[in-house]
């Protein structure tokens, strides 16, 4: 914000502000708020904000007040947080829709936060647990944006104006998401075997297979990274990926567990999932209902619709595959699941469970290159498959 006074006037106003806030102690069992970050998508904006504690709120909308030269803007009251000046001086976005995000001290126990807007049209509202977030992904046309965090989303958005529906899209860019990574291991399996390892290696083993068949491919991470959930979802976005595929190796206290399994987003799920999701999402299996709303508040149906039958070609020739292979691996099916790493607001996407670690034959098989190799092999097969699907209903629509 460009503030025309003088320094002096300034200084008091400061002042003024500090002992009205300050003046009065910081009420105690207060929130706070742990950082503020924000994402330039092709089609909107997403403002994360980190809390200490769980917060429901609303967004309200205020047009733009030239008299006062104040822009259009949204603010979210945050009751029970503290957040002091931290964010006096807010956070400059001008990515062309947003032109920043303030925070304040509303009253002695509530933080006000200011989303500053170009051009607004729509948003949601979303909340996450472990930690607490407030997400707010705000729409609108875009125009000219100088920093937009993610260049090649622009770049992309310039070339293809308007995306056609679906069906009629070419497949193009697949983003490879290594589950886990850096300071999260990921589960831990018989003798020692890192999830995080078998997942990178599955991905590098996979990137080269699509690559010769044609595909573009992104990774979310390369090495041995910590990646957030909101990092690789943020990733897959900007990259308007055609098609995202998480990868996982699972892990149970029956130690005879084993076989692979593939998920996509729903709003239904099977209760069964539940201590899955919860460990992929990295929260407690008691958050997964909050999850589970989000998801429902999610348009995911005609995505989902994709989403299955990507499941099951990829899940069919995993197991078909494996079997011809002479590796033949149990089949425990195609299922729902609510995982964080799925809400991709126009993309089909999966996770495959490769194997369970907790299984000491099938443990060996993942910490084996041979193996990742059959398995990636079967995967590029099953992406290939949709691709030819999704390329003869164009041919169908297309005249
Ligand atoms: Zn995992």
């Amino acid at each position: 914000m460009k503030l025309s006074v003088g320094r002096g006037v300034r200084v008091v106003a400061l002042v003024l502000l500090s002992l009205a806030l300050l003046g009065a102690k910081r009420p105690g069992n207060l929130g706070d708020v742990v950082e503020v970050r924000y994402w330039s998508y092709p089609d909107y904006t997403r403002v994360v904000v980190e809390l200490t504690r769980p917060i429901s709120s609303q967004v309200r909308h205020l047009p733009a007040n030239a008299k006062a030269q104040r822009p259009e803007r949204l603010y979210l009251d945050l009751d029970g947080v503290w957040v002091g000046r931290r964010f006096a001086d807010g956070i400059t976005v001008g990515d062309g829709l947003l032109e920043g995000v303030r925070l304040g001290q509303n009253t002695l126990t509530r933080t006000r936060l200011v989303i500053d807007v170009e051009h607004y049209e729509r948003h949601r509202l979303f909340t996450l647990t472990s930690p607490h977030r407030l997400v707010v992904d705000v729409y609108g046309p875009r125009d000219g944006g100088e920093s937009l965090t993610w260049p090649e989303a622009g770049d992309r958005r310039n070339r293809e104006p308007s995306r056609l529906p679906m069906e009629m899209r070419p497949v193009q860019t697949v983003v490879l998401d290594a589950g886990h990574g850096g300071r999260d291991p990921g589960a831990i399996g018989v003798g020692g075997v890192r999830e995080k390892d078998v997942t990178l290696s599955l991905a590098e083993a996979l990137k080269p297979r699509l690559e010769k068949r044609g595909f573009k491919v992104v990774l979310t991470r390369s090495g041995d990274r910590s990646v957030s959930l909101e990092e690789r979802t943020a990733i897959a976005e900007a990259a308007r990926g055609d098609l995202f595929v998480s990868l996982h190796a699972n892990a149970s206290r029956r130690r005879s567990l084993r076989g692979v399994e593939t998920y996509y987003l729903d709003e239904d799920y099977a209760r069964h999932s539940l201590t899955l999701a919860a460990r992929e999402n990295g929260i407690e299996i008691a958050d997964v209902d909050d999850l589970q709303r989000t998801v429902a508040r999610f348009r995911v149906s005609e995505t989902s619709t994709h989403s299955r039958r990507l499941a099951h070609l990829v899940h069919g020739e995993i197991v078909e595959g494996l079997k011809r292979q002479r590796r033949p691996v149990k089949d425990l099916g195609v299922k729902k699941g609510p995982f964080y790493v799925l809400f991709l607001s126009d993309t089909p996407a999966i996770l495959v469970e490769a194997g369970f670690l907790t299984n000491r034959a099938e443990a060996k098989r993942l910490a084996d290159r041979k193996y990742l190799e059959a398995v990636a092999d079967e995967i590029a097969n099953g992406l290939n498959r949709y691709r030819e699907s999704r390329s003869q209903v164009a041919a169908r629509v297309t005249p």
